[in-house]
């Protein structure tokens, strides 16, 4: 049984993720959007912005305030990279239970900020990829190498992400990892004509990122054997995919006081 009526902030509204997790939290029963935080329309509604919905939702620049004034249980962020970890911090520090969207944590990062939300007695969950498909290619992946070692990822996203290879793509290549015996693959005196033609290695595995305008998130696990290949597909078709992972992390997130890292160690 989820928790009533979960007070939520959400950092990033007006992007492509802020903007449809604005209207997923403001359409389920049991969230309340109490405010969002931006890079800027400090003091206006929500509203008030060009091509936002018609909401009073109040907007602030500075996410301690916001936390401090509106007292959420939750905050989803969704906003870059170089933020994740400073508002995770302010979060917990404001008794607010992260869920965090974006990538580029370290695993130094993850660890000392397990041990914050530990400290803290706080949930927190942060996911590469808040995609259920995905998650579930990434773990039927990992029984696909037990018996098909060979294995090329090739991940493809629009042409804005800053990341290469995507988290989805690395996360997917340590669940391999974890299971399958390192292994060189290819021809052993295999020569690259051009560099980077064979891709990023990972522990003999081949990651290879394809960035196009008109892609959204997509992820092809290609496995060879004898006389077989076995190809995994997984296409975010549109950013929609990713808000029933975060709802179900903010259903989570309030019944833990760990940080979890990857919707894979949700679902089961
Ligand atoms: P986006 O369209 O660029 O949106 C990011 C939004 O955050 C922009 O409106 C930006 O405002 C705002 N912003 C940046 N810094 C901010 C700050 N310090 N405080 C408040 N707002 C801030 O990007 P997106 O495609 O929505 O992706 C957002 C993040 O989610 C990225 O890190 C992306 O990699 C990640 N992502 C995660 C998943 C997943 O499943 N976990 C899926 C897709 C994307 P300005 O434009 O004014 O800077």
């Amino acid at each position: 049984m989820p928790e009533q009526n979960i007070k939520i902030v959400i950092a990033g509204p007006r992007g492509n993720m802020g903007s449809e997790a604005v209207k997923m939290v403001t359409s389920t029963d049991h969230f309340q959007l109490v405010a969002v935080v931006d890079s800027k329309n400090n003091g206006k509604m929500l509203g008030e912005i060009e091509g936002q919905p018609s909401l009073d939702i109040p907007v602030y620049e500075d996410l301690a305030v916001c936390l401090a004034e509106h007292e959420p249980q939750v905050l989803i962020d969704l906003t870059a990279p170089k933020f994740g970890r400073k508002h995770m911090e302010i979060a917990f520090d404001h008794g607010v239970r992260p869920v965090v969207g974006t990538t580029g944590f370290s695993d130094q990062d993850i660890i000392e900020l397990r041990k914050l939300a530990e400290d803290k007695k706080l949930g927190a969950i942060i996911a590469p990829n808040f995609a259920i498909g995905a998650i579930l290619m990434m773990k039927f992946a990992q029984s696909a190498a037990k018996y098909l070692p060979d294995v090329e990822i090739i991940e493809k996203h629009h042409d804005r992400k800053l990341d290469a290879p995507s988290g989805t793509a690395i996360k997917t290549a340590q669940l391999i990892q974890e299971v399958r015996s390192s292994k060189i693959q290819g021809h052993l005196e295999e020569k690259e004509e051009l560099a980077g033609a064979r891709g990023a290695n990972f522990d003999g595995m081949h990651i290879h990122s394809v960035r196009l305008p008109g892609l959204v998130a997509h992820q092809e696990v290609i496995f060879g054997g004898q006389g077989q290949t076995l190809t995994l597909r997984h296409d975010s078709i549109n950013r929609t995919s990713f808000m029933p992972g975060i709802q179900l992390s903010v259903d989570t997130v309030m019944n833990i006081d760990t940080l979890i890292y990857g919707l894979e160690n949700i679902i089961e």
